[in-house]
Parts: structure tokens; C-alpha cells; sequence
């Protein structure tokens, strides 16, 4: 199916590796021109290598840069090629917060986590949605977890800042945007093979003393599909979101999870 997005400019946040990067393939792969952004240049700069040479026709511009500060934020809307109100496209993502224990989160932790799962989405949002309507066609996906909908106890930064998020896309995308082009969704991941599943399973790890093959052993099992998703999966699916055949969705919650959220709705 072409997905109707060839030569259109997409951003895609925390996409040097795991599930942004996921989604920067699937939509250079669909003919659609990247904006990656990273901090670490080393990873981002070979990333950015690897999405020109499988897809030789599409641009591929590598921004270094911390999405969930100003001046990160400027830089990758200013990215050339993509300035802020020509993005067709925008993914967010910013890598997720620590897991951890409550009682150790003071007021800066909460403003850090808030910092980048909350409010860098919407600044991005805000940057970006006004240009779409005004050309008729823009795509918002917002990475979140499928935390928001099924709360992990160690995640309570994630559980809690997502959820804000959450609310904000609920209203705003149902707003004057849904009429003039710009549909806003989340993507709400479940357990991925990436290198934060990784951490978080380490997390989990060193709180209950057990070996981490036993944890992630243990979760897998958890999930009706046994087995943890991967990027490239996460990806098709955002570019699906990203599509133009995907007009008349916004404002969902869309979970890829293998199955693993246990409600019907
Ligand atoms: P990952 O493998 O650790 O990749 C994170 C990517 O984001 C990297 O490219 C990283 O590069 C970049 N990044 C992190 N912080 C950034 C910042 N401040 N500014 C710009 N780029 C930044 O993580 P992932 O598994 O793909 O997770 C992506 C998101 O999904 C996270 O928010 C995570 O919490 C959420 N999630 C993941 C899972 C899962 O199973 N994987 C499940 C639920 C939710 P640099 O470090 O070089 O900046």
C-alpha cells in the first residue's frame, strides 16, 4: 500500500536507535524526508548513514541535539530543509524516565520527567500544527507506553507525565485541527527490544535481587504473543498513523503491545 507521504517532511525524535528510529525507517522507507534528532552525535550521524543508504531518494538531515530544551527544541525545528512550519510529519520522543521508587523522586526528578514526556510534545505540537492546517495535511504521533493505560509501579515518572500528555492530545486534537488536516495520536508501546526495555529490566533486576534473563524471561511470558516487539513493527504502524489513509483517526490511543493489555477496551 503507498501511504500517500512520498517527499513530505517528517521529525522524528529520539531516533538514533530503538523505537524512533524504528519509525524514522518505516517513513524514509515510504519515500518521506527525516529529520532525526539525538544528543549523541557518534550513533546519530552512522543512523542517519544507514536511512540514506537504504532509501537513496529521500533526504536525511541528523540534528544533535537535547529535544526537551529550548534551544534543542529551535535547532531541530530550524533543521534545514524542514524549517518548524514546513514539518508534515512530527514524532515525539524523548526516551523515558527511570524507573525507581517514589519515595527517591523529589521535585526536580518530577520537573525533569515532566520536562520531557509532557511538555517537549506539546511544545512540539504547538511549533508545528498551525503550518499543517494551514496546508491541509499534518501527522502528530506522540510515542508515550502502554503504561498510561495499564500503570507500572516502578514507572510512576512515566505513569504520571504521560498521563498529562494524554489528557492535552485528548482535547487538543479534537479541536479546529481534526477539520483542517491534522490528526494528533499516541503510540502507546508495550515491551519492545530496545536498549530502555533493557534498563527498565535491569531496574526491575536489582529491586527484586533476580538474575535480568529471569525477569525478562518472566515478562515475556506475561505478553499473549511471548515474545517483546521489534522497532521496525513499532514503525510500521507509526507510519501508518503518519499515512494519509489514516485522515479520519485522532485523538487515539493506540496500543502495540502483542496483547499484553488484558482490557477489551
Ligand atoms: P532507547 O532505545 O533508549 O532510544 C531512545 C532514543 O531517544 C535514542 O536515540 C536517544 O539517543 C534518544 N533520546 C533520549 N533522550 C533524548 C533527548 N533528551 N533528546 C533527544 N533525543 C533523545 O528507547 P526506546 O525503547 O526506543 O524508547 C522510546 C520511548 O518509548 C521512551 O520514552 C520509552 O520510555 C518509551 N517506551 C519504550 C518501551 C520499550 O519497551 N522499549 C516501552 C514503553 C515505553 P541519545 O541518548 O543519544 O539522545
Amino acid at each position: 500500500m503507498d501511504l500517500g507521504i512520498k517527499g513530505k517532511w517528517a521529525l522524528v525524535c529520539g531516533a538514533s536507535k530503538g523505537l524512533g528510529l524504528g519509525c524514522a525507517q518505516a517513513l524514509s522507507a515510504e519515500g518521506a524526508n527525516v529529520v532525526i534528532v539525538a544528543r549523541g552525535i557518534g550513533e546519530l550521524e552512522r543512523t542517519a548513514e544507514a536511512l540514506r543508504a537504504a532509501s537513496p531518494g529521500v533526504q536525511v538531515i541528523a540534528v544533535a541535539a537535547d529535544i526537551t530544551t529550548p534551544e534543542g527544541r529551535a535547532l531541530a525545528l530550524s533543521a534545514p530543509g524542514g524549517p518548524g512550519t514546513a514539518f508534515d510529519i512530527v514524532v515525539t520522543n524523548a526516551g523515558g524516565p527511570p524507573p525507581g521508587d517514589f519515595r527517591a523522586w523529589d521535585r526536580d526528578a518530577w520537573l525533569k520527567a515532566l520536562d520531557a514526556n509532557m511538555i517537549t510534545p506539546i511544545e512540539l505540537i504547538k511549533a508545528t500544527v498551525d503550518g499543517m492546517a494551514q496546508r491541509g495535511f499534518g501527522r502528530i504521533v506522540n510515542i508515550t507506553s502502554s503504561a498510561v493505560k495499564a500503570p507500572i509501579d516502578i514507572l510512576g515518572l512515566s505513569n504520571g507525565a504521560r498521563s498529562g500528555l494524554t489528557g492535552f492530545v485528548a482535547g487538543v486534537s479534537r479541536s479546529g485541527l481534526a477539520a483542517q488536516g491534522v490528526t494528533i495520536n499516541n503510540l502507546l508501546p508495550g515491551a519492545f527490544e530496545t536498549d530502555r526495555l533493557k534498563t527498565t529490566m535491569e531496574g526491575a533486576a536489582s529491586k527484586t535481587g533476580q538474575p535480568v534473563d529471569a525477569i525478562m524471561e518472566a515478562r515475556r511470558k506475561t505478553i499473549p504473543a511471548r515474545r517483546f516487539g521489534q522497532p521496525a513493527e513499532f514503525g510500521a504502524i507509526c507510519a501508518f498513523l503518519c499515512s494519509l489513509q489514516a485522515g479520519y483517526m485522532t485523538g487515539q490511543n493506540v496500543l502495540a503491545d502483542g496483547g499484553a493489555y488484558p482490557g477489551a477496551y
